[in-house]
């Protein structure tokens, strides 16, 4: 079925509880990615999550900024604003202030979130509102075709840095754990996608900032930076708990495998810092943490509160 009204733009719902959503619902123009482009596993896997939680198209935004990653809004019949480099941050924490109730998502690569995007990233870690935010890294710019990016590794070629990346990237994991009131952090990768549903589910079902890096390969640009982890499992350690992400059916694939509690930050942020292995899993959650929608709701002031706050202003200038 099609979604009905237009509840982002408040011009009246159908508040049918009866209405039941499948994947045609959410599905929107095909996607133009490369071919064996990680973004596709990312795409489908959302689909799969929007229809199971059975998201109202019309209570959904999905926010973006600019590269490839950021063409997701497009191929989604929910709400979807597709902004500009660095900005589906602050563009999305602005529509979750004012509508509390939607069911908000965003979708930033490694340039838009780590680069220019960075400030906007630190503080809406610390803002810890309500969204799931992705970031689809393949540790390069691929829309401007082969730029080096802040998570590339040191000495991989780029148009920009020929003969390698010249200093060590910067680790999404290592800087968002490092951030006041961080809340849900967790990495996944688009090859495994048991473990990407699993993460994007429990990412939604945490009240919270969730915050998802997916390792997303870029058979374009970025092949080599993946080709041994996808061919190695060996290098990729499975964090699991019955507080984060558990897919049984994966640990017979990945040998190693590690219980860890996700409430310990200190240990999510040692684990984080150790490149001995790339971990999938949550490396942290925190439901208690303070969200700014919620607090800033507690003390807001009703319309005759504000008036009178407004006349004991406008009182102190008399004469
Ligand atoms: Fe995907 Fe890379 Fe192609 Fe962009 S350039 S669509 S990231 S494969």
């Amino acid at each position: 079925m099609s979604s009905q009204g237009c509840s982002l733009l408040g011009c009246g719902v159908d508040d049918d509880d009866d209405r039941e959503f499948d994947l045609d619902d959410y599905e929107g123009s095909v996607a133009r990615w490369c071919r064996g482009c990680g973004d596709h596993a990312v795409l489908t896997a959302v689909e799969r999550l929007l229809t199971a939680a059975q998201l109202p198209p019309e209570d959904t935004l999905f926010v973006s900024g600019i590269g490839c990653a950021s063409r997701f809004p497009h191929y989604l019949k929910t709400y979807g604003f597709h902004g500009i480099h660095g900005r589906a941050l602050p563009v999305a924490t602005g529509a979750k202030m004012r509508r509390p109730d939607l069911h908000v998502f965003v979708v930033m690569g490694d340039g838009d979130c780590c680069s220019i995007g960075a400030g906007h990233w630190i503080h809406a870690i610390r803002y810890n509102m309500d969204m799931v935010v992705m970031l689809l890294d393949n540790g390069i710019y691929g829309l401007t075709k082969n730029q080096t990016s802040p998570t590339t590794p040191k000495a991989f070629p780029s148009n920009t840095q020929p003969r390698g990346s010249y200093l060590d990237p910067i680790d999404p994991m290592s800087a968002t754990l490092g951030v006041t009131n961080a809340s849900f952090v967790a990495q996944t990768a688009d090859w495994v996608p048991a473990h990407l549903y699993a993460t994007l589910e429990a990412a939604q079902a945490h009240r919270g900032f969730s915050f998802v890096r997916v390792l997303q390969r870029c058979p374009q640009f970025s092949a080599r930076i993946f080709e041994e982890l996808v061919r190695q499992p060996d290098r990729i350690e499975l964090l699991v708990h019955p507080d984060g992400v558990r897919v049984p059916a994966l640990e017979s694939i990945y040998k190693n495998v590690r219980e860890h509690d996700p409430s310990d930050l200190d240990a999510a942020r040692q684990l984080a810092a150790s490149g001995e292995r790339f971990r999938l899993g949550v490396l942290f959650h925190d439901p208690s943490k303070p969200r700014l929608e919620e607090t800033r709701q507690q003390r807001s002031l009703t319309a005759q509160q504000k008036i009178e706050r407004l006349n004991e202003e406008l009182d102190r200038y008399a004469v």
